[in-house]
């Protein structure tokens, strides 16, 4: 095992997407401290001490703090937010505005105030608006503030991809952009198992019909579990962007960056392929794409700007 990093990581929100981060963070000693906060009085607190207990049973070196006071969270290296609302059985993630909203004007603060040279990952829904929220908030350049989703997409594809082959996972390679909602982009061309192009491998209706899973991926989880949301793959998608950044990896994942011209968009987040390092968002690739997908681009940077419009008219933003 690798030897255990000083870095300190705050978890926001001792949820589902929370506390599977908080032990995914432990489990890779990928901090010495991990905190992790709620406005729920003992769920942090609760969770916390099961957690450092599971270390005495797994050898983990970190120590996981449950709290309700913001201050425990200063000096913090990464915070990884998941605070907020999930989705009920019928809803859209834009009817989570407001009260997320709400929510991230309220972390920001603190991150502000106690951690000015944090980088943050948000994984709270609707995700890009969420993000360009928190960013705004905290007045931090946008290599130091991402959203999490498309690892999380990208992931859902590759395991369809995986099902539907008949191969392992480990070879699998999938890219999903744009916003994390009905308007994502799947990119087929970028999808390969072990090298061999996705269209080699499967029909035309059999791609759509993964395509059509992916961008309803999470709504299938939602369904199932009648309350809640997906929670595994979300909280290993945000601590792999942690992890890439605290360990300078510079993993190429598509992640939601803050675009400065690149795809053609200025000044709105979304989803897209990017370098992550101790620089954070250390370069966002420009992929050539289709055309097809480059009309999908268009129409997910539009719901992104609905969704935004909508924070504005509620004197969010
Ligand atoms: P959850 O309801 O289990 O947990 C949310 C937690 O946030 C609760 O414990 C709640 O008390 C806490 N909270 C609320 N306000 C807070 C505040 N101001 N400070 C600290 N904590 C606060 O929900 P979950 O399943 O863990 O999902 C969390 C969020 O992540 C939801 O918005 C969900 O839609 C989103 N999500 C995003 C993705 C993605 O791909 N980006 C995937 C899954 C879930």
């Amino acid at each position: 095992m690798t030897a255990i990093s000083q870095a300190k990581i705050t978890v926001v929100g001792a949820g589902f997407v929370g506390m599977t981060a908080a032990q995914r963070c432990a489990q890779l000693e990928l901090a010495s401290e991990i905190v992790l906060i709620d406005v729920l009085e003992g769920r942090p607190q609760g969770i916390a001490l099961d957690l450092n207990q599971a270390a005495a049973i797994d050898g983990v070196g970190s120590r996981v703090v449950g709290t309700n006071d913001p201050a425990a969270t200063y000096g913090s290296d990464v915070f990884i937010v998941t605070a907020g609302r999930p989705r009920k059985p019928g809803m859209s993630r834009s009817d989570l505005l407001e009260v997320n909203g709400r929510v991230m004007q309220s972390v920001a603060e603190y991150i502000r105030r106690g951690s000015p040279d944090a980088f943050v990952i948000v994984i709270t829904n609707p995700l890009d608006t969420m993000v360009h929220l928190m960013r705004v908030a905290l007045g931090f350049p946008g290599r130091r503030v991402m959203g999490m989703a498309g690892v999380l997409d990208s992931a859902r594809f590759s395991w369809f991809i995986a099902e539907e082959v008949g191969a392992s996972v480990l070879d699998v390679d999938a890219m999903v952009l744009g916003a994390h909602g009905d308007s994502m982009v799947p990119l087929e061309n970028y999808c390969t198992v072990n090298g061999v192009s996705l269209p080699a491998l499967a029909g035309r209706d059999r791609i759509d019909a993964m395509i059509d899973r992916t961008k309803k991926g999470g709504g299938e989880i939602v369904s199932l579990l009648k309350t809640g949301s997906a929670f595994y793959a979300p909280a290993s998608g945000g601590v792999a962007m942690a992890k890439s950044i605290l360990r300078d990896e510079k993993r190429l994942l598509p992640c939601a960056c803050l675009l400065n011209g690149q795809f053609g968009f200025e000044g709105v987040y979304t989803g897209v392929p990017a370098i992550l390092g101790k620089e954070g968002v250390e370069r966002i690739v420009e992929l050539p794409l289709a055309t097809e997908s480059r009309i999908q681009m268009q129409k997910t940077i539009g719901a992104v700007k609905d969704d935004l419009d909508a924070l504005r008219d509620l004197g969010l933003l």
